[in-house]
């Protein structure tokens, strides 16, 4: 018999909960913590000091040694320094572990290494960590010995933005502020404020770790970048969903172990559809913890790999030819008193209510298409956004045949008038408690698909933050609410101003809803022609943050700064570059140290076997035609490994970021492609023996 798990005792045991607090800090503290939990505010230092010795002799209790501040950078991972609680002896040479108050609210990291996008001067190049209250600590457990993680913001010195969460706070609390106006106008007066749920679903491919060792590219790059296919792919459709195999169940139980202690409720799993492809989806929470908690997702899920003999691939597209990894960011809107304003309920009242919120949601998505597709670039994702993969780079709506034919009834009859002088249902409305059920019939080739009550957002990338997809998706909703609650609040006849604006919303953004096939060229040339942006690459995406329309939404929220916004843009164009420049070199090393030599071994056989066999008297053409076969493509593997050499060196000395990141995206990655063709080709030919590193077949189906 297996051990019994008691998950309800594991769950949360390495974090510093609620309960931990109430038990452990002075009644009159822990009210004043959770207030600033859930409404905001400052802690005073005598209340932190209180908390800081609370949580160290809980950490203390638990192992830990040392603390961390804890923050996202926009490197898209996380960061942490750690410090000991070690202080300074007494006369008599004894230690005592300090925590103070002032060390868990704010940090001082010389973190003058990471991306700032010249918002920090060098002679100012310190960024600042503050608490994020309402993410809890927890405790990580590695080689080093346990450590106390405090999730924080990290600020330049004037308070400028140097992370992802940040800003995601800051929209947090612009779509709360706004969708509050939406939901006082229908009378909620108990809600105090508005919740931006995520659950993120993760995709994620497991490799044997020895094989991953024997390659360079996978370990500079996290992606193959030579690689033949397998005789055998995903075609039988025999990995999605299918038997989990003994030593990814293994991995499995001991991930979701992990994850529960640290709180992340881990509750899907299975196998995806390419071989080697798995999903790990928790249960949905406050978007703030979701993209925490998303990023100890992404490093438990590697550091249980090791353990396991395996290595977690989050690149969105390790191997070519086979299905990459995303993240499906289910996204929803809740008020503190229980209401999912995406749920399109029972009563007309909250009918009426469903519809507004989902008008305003189609408006933001036209209207910000751009800034939604930008939101889910990172270079990674540039092999599945518009490259033939799920989903494509052009942002649409999938409603669902209901409520796409209730909007359609809404924008072509007007059905709202006349149910207002009834004073019933609309017509369209009334198909609306049936909905739900029938709403479950999914289109998985839609970036942006309604899912019952909430929307899934499925072009984000394995390996990105959910930071910024969050960040936006709040920002854009949040304006469109404010746009609506401007025009609402002021109205004479409320329930004829809201149906007008209703009609108004669906007519003239309806181009973004689209229920059909995602993935067909129709589509692409349909969109065109609904004038529906296609950005088909991370770096075109760009310049969309800084467009008017972007700094206007932005600055009007307190979301970004105008200076916050180009500072990401400069960092964007700097990280595609050297990735880029990261990916070439690791071919350039392949090539030559790697497979020309190999090649070149099998043609001195090939050669040494003619000779043989003519000698011998015999007929040597199958080895002859073979080694001429073998010599062309050796010849055009060496052609074009100078032409990669020659541009990426001139790449590397360009000096305008997105110059370079343009002609790493235009040249070096074509110079990147042609060398992988004859390579992967003289792989298909050259004695399995001699080639130097574990081929697809060897990494995908021998895990
Ligand atoms: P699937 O899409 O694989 O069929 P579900 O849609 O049921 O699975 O759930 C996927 C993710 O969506 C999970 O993380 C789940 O917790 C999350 N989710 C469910 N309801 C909501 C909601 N109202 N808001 C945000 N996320 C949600
Ligand atoms: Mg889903």
């Amino acid at each position: 018999m297996s051990e019994v798990l008691n998950i309800e005792e594991l769950f949360g045991s390495k974090v510093f909960t609620r309960a931990t607090m109430r038990e452990r800090l002075p009644k009159s503290v822990y009210k004043e913590v959770v207030k600033i939990m859930d409404q905001g505010g400052e802690l005073s230092l005598e209340t932190a000091d209180v908390v800081a010795k609370a949580m160290k002799d809980w950490a203390i209790e638990n192992g830990a040694t040392h603390y961390t501040h804890w923050f996202q950078p926009l490197t898209g991972i996380t960061a942490e320094k750690h410090d000991s609680f070690v202080s300074h002896p007494d006369e008599n040479g004894k230690m005592l572990m300090e925590f103070s108050g002032k060390e868990l609210i704010k940090g001082e990291p010389d973190a003058s290494s990471f991306p700032s996008g010249g918002l920090r001067a060098t002679f100012e190049a310190r960024g600042y960590t503050a608490w994020d209250i309402t993410s809890p600590a927890f405790l990580k457990e590695d080689a080093t010995g346990v450590i106390l993680c405090i999730p924080t913001a990290f600020c330049s010195y004037k308070g400028e933005a140097l992370d992802k969460k940040t800003p995601l706070l800051r929209s947090m609390e612009a779509i709360s502020e706004q969708a509050l106006r939406i939901v006082r106008l229908f009378g909620n007066t108990e809600a105090t404020k508005v919740v931006a749920s995520v659950g993120p679903e993760q995709e994620y491919f497991l490799v044997d770790r020895d094989k991953y060792l024997k390659r360079e590219d996978l370990i500079f790059a996290g992606r193959t970048l030579f690689g033949a296919p397998a005789p055998k792919g995903q075609e039988l459709e025999d990995h999605y969903f299918g038997t989990i195999r003994e030593r990814i169940g293994a991995y499995m139980k001991d991930l979701n172990i992990e994850l529960w202690k640290l709180g992340v409720t881990a509750k899907t799993q299975h196998n995806e559809v390419a071989p080697a492809q798995h999903e790990l989806a928790p249960i949905y929470e406050t978007a703030n913890i979701a993209v925490d908690h998303n990023q100890l997702v992404m490093e438990t899920m590697k550091k249980v790999a090791g353990r396991h003999g395996l290595t977690c691939l989050l690149h969105e597209k390790p191997f070519a030819g086979v299905n990459g990894s995303g993240k499906h960011n289910n996204w929803s809107l809740g008020t503190d008193n229980g209401v999912n304003l995406l749920d399109p309920g029972d009563t007309p009242n909250e009918n009426i209510q469903f519809l507004l919120v989902l008008a305003c949601i189609i408006k933001a998505v036209d209207v910000h298409a751009d800034l939604l597709r930008q939101s889910a670039s990172d270079v990674g994702n540039d092999h599945r956004l518009g490259a033939n993969e799920a989903p494509p780079a052009i942002i649409s709506i999938f409603l669902g045949e209901q409520l796409e034919d209730v909007v359609k009834q809404l924008v072509e009859t007007g059905e709202a008038a006349h149910v207002l002088q009834g004073g019933k249902l609309a017509t369209g409305v009334s198909t609306l408690p049936d909905f739900e059920k029938d709403a479950t019939d999914r289109n998985r080739t839609s970036p942006f698909a309604f899912t019952g009550n909430k929307f899934e957002f499925r072009m984000v990338g394995s390996a990105d933050s959910i930071g910024s997809p969050n960040t936006t998706l709040n920002a854009i909703v949040a304006e469109a609410f404010c746009e609506a609650a401007d025009i609402l609040e002021k109205a004479d006849d409320f329930d004829v101003a809201v149906h007008d604006l209703i009609k108004e919303y669906l007519t003239e953004h309806q181009r973004i809803i689209f229920n059909g096939n995602g993935y067909s060229d129709e589509w692409v040339a349909e969109a065109e022609r609904r004038g529906l942006p296609n950005i088909r690459s991370m770096i075109e995406a760009v310049e969309t943050l800084t467009t008017d329309k972007a700094v206007k939404l932005f600055e009007k929220f307190g979301i970004f700064t105008k200076a916050e916004l180009e500072s990401r843009e400069e960092v964007l164009y700097e990280i595609y570059a050297k990735t880029i420049n990261i990916e070439a070199l690791t071919m350039v090393d392949m090539a030559s140290k790697e497979i020309i030599p190999a090649v070149i071994k099998y043609s001195k056989s090939l050669a040494d076997s003619v000779l043989a066999v003519k000698e011998a008297g015999a007929d040597a053409e199958v080895q002859t035609e073979l080694l001429k076969e073998v010599s062309a493509k050796l010849t055009e593997m060496k052609t074009a490994l100078a032409k990669l050499e020659e541009v990426e060196a001139k790449a590397a000395a360009m000096e305008n970021a997105k110059d370079q990141a343009f002609y790493y995206k235009d040249v070096v990655k074509a110079a990147m492609d042609a060398l992988r063709k004859p390579a992967d080709e003289l792989e298909m030919i050259v004695d399995k023996k001699v080639w130097p590193f574990p081929t697809y077949a060897d990494l995908m189906f021998e895990v």
